[in-house]
């Protein structure tokens, strides 16, 4: 069995604001969370743990249960005096409307609620935290391949980088792929003694920080080598360090064949499915949106594998709202071209629910 553990580490930072990324309501001062994404090999439990985290704040997980609110209750208006009215009535619409989104139902044990007490986030809130924008001179996400990516493996990286541009509609960049260094701290693998795991710290801080383009919002690494924090864990999916806007991630295990099944295009399409997720969410906390508690969405934190696979790939009127004015992007083509990849990767489900919904957004405005 596996458990999938999660550490935060918080330290303490200059006064920048960058640190309480996602979670508005936890300190009063400005701190960095180091954000650890572990997956550790427990001989007993078989659930519980993250696909990623920031420290517990103190209240009551049922606060985040089954209760509808509509998203535009504690927001504000679309205001942007360039929109035409009817423009404006579909991004209300798109922006409000909760339809096509499941209410977060009360946490069960095993899920990410049940064990992390986390509070909704308004957009005033979001907007009050001074959340990481892109600037004029610092637009672009970027993200560098570390190590070897055998195979059909390799076929996933421009597809994580399309992805990556569209959601956040920001030019995205694949830096060249780069080796792991030979001093590169590691282990032998558990799960085959030839391979090596290596650390996530020496990645992020040694390897990622000092390679952050200067135009870039943040520098996030992928591999297909194994990770594992410090000797106290099995492995981790990943780490990041909002502050030095870097985050190192493994995609070794959203592979199926990883345990044990046959390499199918089934399988490559599970483990891309994965890959976006993981991109788009954890490119999300760059961003500085927090976990959602009201909806399934995006931006739902995750203690396991099955948890994420169950989540949607899109994003809630509340995520969207504060991304749309983070980068604002135009909400119609954002969509028109998630759906056009979604199809072109044979991701019928969400293909379909990206057309119906804005098939509804423009309906609104008729
Ligand atoms: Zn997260
Ligand atoms: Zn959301």
């Amino acid at each position: 069995m596996e458990r999938l553990k999660v550490k935060a580490a918080a330290l303490t930072l200059q006064n920048t604001g960058e640190g309480r990324c996602y979670h508005p309501y936890a300190r009063e001062e400005a701190r960095m969370i180091v954000l650890r994404l572990f997956l550790a090999a427990a001989l007993a439990a078989a659930f519980v743990t993250s696909v990623d985290s920031c420290e517990d704040d103190q209240s009551d997980p049922d606060t985040t249960g089954p209760e509808k609110t509509a998203p535009g209750e504690d927001e504000q208006e679309t205001g942007d005096p360039q929109m035409d009215e009817r423009t404006k009535r579909m991004y209300e619409f798109a922006l409000n409307d909760d339809t096509d989104f499941e209410v977060m139902p009360k946490p069960q044990p095993g899920d990410w609620l049940y064990s992390h007490a986390e509070q909704h986030q308004t957009f005033d809130d979001y907007v009050g935290t001074s959340p990481r924008r892109p600037a004029d001179n610092r637009r672009k996400i970027t993200i560098i391949p570390i190590g070897d990516f055998p195979g059909r493996e390799e076929k996933l990286l421009e597809p994580i980088r399309e992805y990556c541009s569209i959601v956040f509609s920001c030019e995205t960049v694949l830096l060249p792929k780069e080796k792991i260094p030979p001093d590169a701290p590691g282990r032998p693998a558990s799960w085959d003694a030839s391979q090596t795991q290596y650390r996530t710290g020496y990645l992020l801080t040694r390897f990622l920080r000092p390679r952050v383009p200067r135009d870039a919002i943040c520098l996030l690494g992928i591999t297909m080598a194994d990770l594992y924090p410090d000797d106290g864990w099995n492995y981790v999916f990943g780490e990041a360090s909002l502050r030095d806007r870097v985050g190192v991630f493994s995609f070794v295990r959203f592979f199926p064949e990883f345990y044990g099944q046959e390499p199918s295009e089934e399988n490559l399409q599970v483990a891309l499915m994965r890959c976006l997720k993981t991109m788009a969410h954890e490119t999300g906390h760059m961003f500085s949106l927090p976990h959602c508690v009201k909806y399934k969405c995006l931006m739902n934190g995750a203690n396991s594998q099955s948890e994420q696979d169950s989540g949607p790939i899109h994003a809630c009127p509340y995520c969207l709202k504060k991304l749309q004015w983070n980068t604002g992007f135009d909400l119609l083509a954002r969509y028109e071209k998630l759906a056009q990849f979604y199809d072109e990767h044979g991701y019928k489900e969400e293909a379909e629910w990206v057309t119906n919904r804005l098939k509804k957004i423009r309906a609104s405005a008729e």
